[in-house]
């Protein structure tokens, strides 16, 4: 039996917002059909979709990526629903917005600029900008993530996950009972394994 989460980690990119669909957009390429085969590496998979380029380098797309690109980022399908279910479910000052910067420091500018704009008042001093989100991780706490790696990591730090299904990754071996219910129906699991 699961211990009573009192803290919610929840990520930002592809659970609060659309970035991989966007990204792969920005960069020429059509978003979908996913290419499922190469899982959570954007790079790889850019150079699958791209198409008129496909010998992107890591830094070279990430460079690519410019502040604008957040500009008009467009929120996921749930960013409303889960937002309000977490608020709900440990409380507003115990919700934290948990998510990764990169090295690009216009994406890193754009991204933040555009957590300023999007997120509520109450959330917007309840940010952890880490790649290691397992540090956060404890019985008590729940990280909700797309990223197979982040929430292997968390479990086996001790916390408690929730994988948002998504084309890269292998949702059903993570999702925990908590809100899953609730998830179903409005996640669209097109694509998921
Ligand atoms: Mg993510």
């Amino acid at each position: 039996m699961d211990t009573e989460i009192t803290r919610i980690m929840l990520d930002l990119d592809d659970v609060c917002n659309q970035f991989t669909a966007h990204a792969m957009q920005y960069v020429g390429c059509p978003d979908l059909p996913f290419p499922v085969e190469c899982g959570y590496d954007m790079v790889a998979a850019v150079n699958k979709r791209h198409p008129t380029k496909n010998d992107w380098t890591p830094e070279e797309l990430w460079s690519t990526l410019g502040r604008d690109l957040w500009d008009d980022m467009p929120t996921s399908c749930i960013y409303p629903w889960i937002l309000s279910r977490c608020r709900e479910l440990v409380g507003r000052d115990q919700v934290f917005i948990c998510t990764s910067l990169t090295d690009n420091i216009e994406c890193t500018a754009g991204k933040l600029g555009w957590m300023q704009r999007t997120l509520p008042a109450w959330l917007q001093y309840q940010f952890v900008l880490t790649p290691a989100k397992e540090v956060t991780a404890n019985p008590y706490t729940l990280l909700i993530d797309d990223s197979h790696a982040n929430i292997s990591r968390f479990r086996s730090a001790g916390g408690q996950t929730m994988m948002i299904p998504a084309p890269w990754n292998p949702y059903k071996r993570y999702v925990s009972t908590l809100l899953l219910d609730n998830l179903q129906t409005p996640l669209n699991l097109q694509g998921a394994s």
